[in-house]
């Protein structure tokens, strides 16, 4: 399940990419190119929804 993003045009190809997966609401999001991506939206997502929504960012 991939949604489009602003950065799909810089997606890795052949399967692998960054990623980042919220340990509240277990929600994984779409593969990124780069890592800060990546972790820029994690940190979107923890500013939005709380400190409790604590993210990790993975390669895979
Ligand atoms: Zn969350």
């Amino acid at each position: 399940m991939k949604k489009l993003q602003k950065d799909e045009m810089m997606q890795v190809h052949g399967g692998a990419g960054w990623f980042w997966r919220c340990g509240k609401c277990k929600y994984k999001s779409a593969w990124h190119a780069l890592k800060s991506t990546a972790q820029a939206n994690a940190d979107a997502h923890t500013s939005i929804y709380g400190s409790s929504h604590k993210t990790a960012v993975y390669y895979g």
